[in-house]
Parts: C-alpha cells; structure tokens; sequence
C-alpha cells in the first residue's frame, strides 16, 4: 500500500504515563502503517522538562505557532508530590497553561457521541462544545479577610500617577470578606476571535452568555466586545455560512442548553467554563470521551483529550497488572490534527484516513469491543471489556478493513 504523503509537519508534543504507552501504540499501530508521518517531535514528558528547565515546552509552543497544528499527548503538572517521584529541580508550571498563554488561546472541548451511550440529558442529539475563557476573573483575584470595621474602596491610578476613579465598595460595620478582580479587553477580544473562527470552522452556531443584567461594566463590556467584533468581523461570513452569533443571560443560556438538542458552541466565562464544562462532559458520559481543542485567533490549533495521564492506571502497568485505558480521545486528538494538516494543505486524503481511523473507531464500540470505563455506560447490548492494547488492536483490524 502507498502510504499518505504529508507536506507539512506535525508539531508532535509526547507526555506522561499511561497516556505515553497509548501514544507510542496509536502511532506505531494506526498511523504510521497508512501515513508517511511528518512530526517535528517535542518531548513534554516531565523528565525532559526538567532537563530543559522547561525549554522544551516554550519551543513546542513557538512550533505550532510556525506550523500552525500540533497534538499533544497529557502531561502532569507537577506538584509536590511529583517533586520527590520526579526528582525535579523546579516546580514546573502547567505545560497547558504556558502553552495557552503564548499561543493567546481558547480551549474548545467536545464529547465524541455514539447513540449507544446515551447522555443524562435526554433531549442531547448533537455535542455541545464549551469554550472557556482561561484567562482573569477571580482566577487572578486580589481578595482578603476584611478583620475589622472600615471602608473598602475601589482606586485607579494612571501611569501619571493621577487617581482617576474611587468609589466605595462597602462601609463594613463587621468583619467580611472582599475580592478585587480583572480582565482585558485585549484578551476578551482574543477569546472573541477564536470562538467566532472556530464556529465558522466547525459550522456551528456559536452562543454567549454573562450576567452583564447585573453587572453593567465587567460583564457588559465583554458582552459590547463580542458583538462589535462579530458586527465588523464575522457577521457576514456567518450568513454565509448558514449559522448564527446568539447572545442570552448566563441562567437563560442554562436553561436552553438543557432543554436543546446540542450541536452548537457555547462561549463562557472563565468560571462558568470551568463549572459548566464539567456538568457539560459528565452529562454526556465519560471523560476518557471528550476531546479538547486550543484554537488561538490568528488561527493556530493545538490538539489533545481532555483527561489526564491516568496515574492510576500507569501505577498498576508499571507493577505488570493489566490494565484497561480509553485511548478514543487522544485518537481523535490526533485525528483532528491529522484532518486540519490536510485542510491546511490540500491533502484531501489525509482528511479522508483521519475520518476513517475515527470510523474505525466508533465501528470497534458497536461491535461491543471496548475498555472497561464505557461498559457500564453501555446501552447497545453485549459489551466486552479489553485491556489497553487488545482494545488498540480491535481497532486497528477495523482500520485495515475500512482502508482494504
Ligand atoms: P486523569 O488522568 O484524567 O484520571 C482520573 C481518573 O479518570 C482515572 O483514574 C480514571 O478513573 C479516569 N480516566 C481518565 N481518563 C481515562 C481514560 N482515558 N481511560 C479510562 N479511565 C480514565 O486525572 P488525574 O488522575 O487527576 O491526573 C493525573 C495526572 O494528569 C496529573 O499529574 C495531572 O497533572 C495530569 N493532568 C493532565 C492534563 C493534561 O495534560 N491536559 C489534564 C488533567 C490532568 P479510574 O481510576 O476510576 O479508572
Ligand atoms: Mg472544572
């Protein structure tokens, strides 16, 4: 068979643990045999960021920006724990984070749906995507136990050195607590951006929501920033395109996502993306089944599965137990990768194997082959449990068959 030509390269980021056994496999087993595999290799396993002081991942960050895809496999975020395991010099942060922070990303994150695993939600036919907005809010909040009776006022100082605003936040009578937080129209308009790029990209209506009802100039001004972008910017492509920009207030929007039948995105808050994301994916089913996409607005992605390493089960492979991971969502992390490689550059058979890998995949569930986390979510009748690389290797008999 001739395998697939690739013209750009991947920007491969390698992780951690269990998931770091899958990705050798996925590679080794349902990519490499099919697609003459161009990566710019980046070693993000905690080892090698130490050794670099944690170069490596500023340099995979600056890749996608060259390249502009990249899949990354999870990776830990030290702590103390991992200090001691790890031996490490430095506590390091948040390979996620540093990258997010130099790419100015949005984290899009997206259930793979089969019908045979239902959501909680009944009336759920389609995903819903969340983005969060990871930056600000109470995430980089000044706050503090108020100890006593007194005024607590809320001051600007400008660059000269003038105090242009000072208002009273409360007269405290008793002791209570106080928070000061912030966020930038630069990065709101960025967060803006990517959720109006990805909606256009992926065809889906894009929903927004604050509660700028009560709050008149935070909330409120991300509210005005999204829709003068999306009045200057997208408005038109967004007919064209057939979808729409819908703006509601945070607790209608709840309502109406409960009571829709999903396939659209919904924009959040950095806090509400956090709380909602998690309702949202438990609600679908697993969350070895959702899949993350860092979009960022000049048009970079970077692809992964939303779960961790699975210590757990890395643990138990290391003292030679058996072990049974889900690897569907760091496959369709690099099926997503794989797909936007080839819209990027023309290689319609590029698309075309990373939707059959993804075929493949779901064809190996209903044949009721699948790791032991979905078999009780299971509704399709007879349900086997296989460890981690019989569940690979189902798999990949279905893929030789699609590609056949
Ligand atoms: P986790 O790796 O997501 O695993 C938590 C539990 O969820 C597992 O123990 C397992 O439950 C279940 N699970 C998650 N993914 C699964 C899969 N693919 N197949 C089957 N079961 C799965 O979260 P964690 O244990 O809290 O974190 C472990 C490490 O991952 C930490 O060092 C953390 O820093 C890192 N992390 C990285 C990322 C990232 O890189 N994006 C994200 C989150 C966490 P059972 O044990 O009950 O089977
Ligand atoms: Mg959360």
């Amino acid at each position: 068979m001739v395998k697939i030509r690739m013209t750009t390269p991947l920007v491969e980021m390698d992780g951690d643990e269990m998931t770091r056994i899958i990705w050798q496999i996925i590679k080794d087993e349902l990519i490499i045999p099919y697609v003459d595999l161009k990566t710019e290799y980046y070693d993000l396993g905690l080892p090698e960021r130490d050794k670099t002081n944690d170069q490596v991942t500023k340099d995979s960050a600056n890749a996608i920006k060259k390249y502009g895809v990249g899949v990354k496999c999870a990776t830990i975020t030290p702590n103390q724990q991992r200090m001691s395991e790890y031996n490490l010099h430095e506590m390091w942060k948040s390979p996620n984070g540093t990258i997010r922070a130099m790419l100015d990303g949005t984290v899009f994150r997206a259930p793979i749906l089969i019908d045979e695993i239902k959501p909680v939600v009944r009336t759920w036919k389609k995903p819903i995507t969340i983005a969060r907005h990871a930056y600000g809010d109470i995430y980089k909040a000044t706050e503090f136990r108020v100890p006593e009776e007194g005024k607590a006022e809320l001051v600007f100082t400008n660059n000269e050195g003038k105090e242009t605003f000072r208002e009273t936040v409360y007269d405290f009578e008793c002791p209570g607590v106080l928070q000061g937080s912030y966020n930038k129209d630069t990065s709101i308009a960025s967060f803006a951006r990517a959720c109006f790029q990805y909606a256009l990209d992926t065809k889906q209506s894009l929903w927004f929501s604050t509660k700028d009802t009560i709050s008149k100039k935070y909330d409120h001004t991300f509210k005005d920033i999204y829709q003068e972008i999306f009045d200057a910017e997208y408005k038109t492509k967004f007919e064209e395109a057939g979808i729409e920009y819908f703006y509601t207030l945070i607790d209608d929007a709840v309502a109406r996502v409960v009571r829709s039948e999903g396939g659209f995105i919904w924009a959040c808050k950095n806090y509400d993306g956090d709380v909602m994301s998690d309702m949202v994916s438990t609600a679908f089913g697993s969350l070895a089944m959702m899949t993350s996409v860092l979009v960022s607005p000049d048009g970079n992605y970077e692809y992964e599965a939303a779960h961790g390493t699975v210590t757990r089960h890395y643990y138990k492979h290391l003292k030679g137990e058996e072990t049974s991971t889900n690897p569907m969502a760091t496959i369709f992390a690099w099926t997503g990768a794989l797909n936007k490689r080839g819209e990027l550059d023309n290689i319609p058979e590029l698309c075309d194997f990373a939707k059959k890998l993804e075929q493949a995949c779901i064809a190996t569930l209903k044949e009721g082959k699948m790791t032991k986390d979905l078999v009780n979510l299971w509704e399709g009748g007879n349900a086997t449990a296989l460890n981690t690389k019989d569940f690979l290797l189902a798999i990949k008999a279905n893929l030789d068959k699609i590609m056949a």
